[in-house]
């Protein structure tokens, strides 16, 4: 038997649709389009394709996004000053720092300047502090568009073992809190951990977030699992030419796993699809928005 293939376009498209009807009845009833102000810092050119994805993705659901790119050597105090004037700017309801920045910023001190209101993000300490709590508020996009993943397979991961591979703060640590806040069993692992195959093998939900092709081999997955790829990796093929593949040897994982998210079209789009649920939602929250 094969797994049945989790398919993040289609799933981020339904969701899309929903944030273009929620935008619209926003527009119509409040006067006020929602919007995000995205900063780019320097021109890494793959952050460049994710800030236009970004940027497309707002225009097709009638977000207005409004793109701040900034020279390379841009001081501290310059970005700064440009984060507390989107602060202070009731248009703005979302703001997004494209990352990672230049090697003289660091990401983490800047990120806290943000107001948490509009950390579309959700890596300011207060949204970290409050999924920690177990009130999560705005949560990180990738971990939120894992769950809506899992979501669409399983009714609910209540008692559910779930394993993460990768303790970031942009992906594992926050998705750990989040499916126990759903009364998941989580573990955690991480490069140190020992026996991972073992491990793994126990989970209902494995969740790769390592950036290391073919780590999870079919001896990682328990039978019927479901098995999210959040690795992203350029491989080069024997033609010299590359292509995108995540964590999860995928021909093989598929014989064993319930379910399984492909790479590239698995968790990537739903990635960008919860930055404009998160933008939805601050701009909601901005204006006391209640009928959500
Ligand atoms: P990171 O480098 O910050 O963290 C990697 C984690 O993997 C670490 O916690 C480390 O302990 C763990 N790790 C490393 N080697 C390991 C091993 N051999 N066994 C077990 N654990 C190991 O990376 P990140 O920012 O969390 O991103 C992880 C991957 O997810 C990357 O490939 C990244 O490109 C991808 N990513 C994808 C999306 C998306 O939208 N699809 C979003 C964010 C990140």
């Amino acid at each position: 038997m094969s797994a049945f293939i989790l398919d993040g376009r289609a799933i981020a498209e339904t969701l899309r649709k929903s944030i273009a009807i929620q935008a619209e009845t926003f527009l119509k009833s409040e006067g006020v389009r929602p919007t995000l102000a995205v900063i780019l810092v320097g021109n890494d050119p793959a952050s460049e394709i994710y800030v236009n994805n970004k940027r497309r993705a707002c225009e097709s659901v009638g977000i207005l996004s409004l793109v701040h790119k900034l020279s390379s050597n841009t001081s501290k105090e310059s970005l700064l000053k440009l984060i507390h004037a989107l602060n202070e700017d009731a248009k703005v309801h979302g703001i997004l720092l494209q990352l990672p920045l230049p090697a003289h910023l660091d990401a983490s001190e800047i990120i806290k300047e943000i107001n948490p209101l509009k950390d579309v993000d959700g890596l300011h300490p207060h949204n970290l502090g409050a999924l920690v709590a177990g009130t999560p508020q705005l949560i990180p996009c990738t971990p939120l568009g894992c769950a809506h993943l899992i979501k669409s397979c399983l009714p609910s991961v209540r008692g559910k073992t779930c394993v993460i591979i990768g303790r970031s703060i942009l992906v594992g640590k926050p998705l750990a809190l989040l499916l126990t806040s759903m009364d998941a069993t989580v573990t955690l692992a991480h490069s140190k951990t020992t026996h991972l195959a073992e491990v793994c093998r126990k989970a209902d939900i494995l969740v790769s977030a390592v950036g290391k092709p073919a780590l999870v081999t079919q001896e990682f997955i328990k039978p019927g699992a479901v098995v999210i790829d959040v690795g992203i990796n350029r491989v080069t093929q024997v033609d010299g030419t590359t292509r995108l593949v995540g964590d999860v040897d995928f021909i093989p994982a598929q014989k064993i796993a319930g379910f399984i998210t492909p790479v590239p079209g698995g968790v990537g789009p739903m990635t960008i699809a919860c930055l404009l649920e998160n933008t939805l939602k601050a701009a909601k929250q901005g204006l006391g928005f209640r009928h959500q």
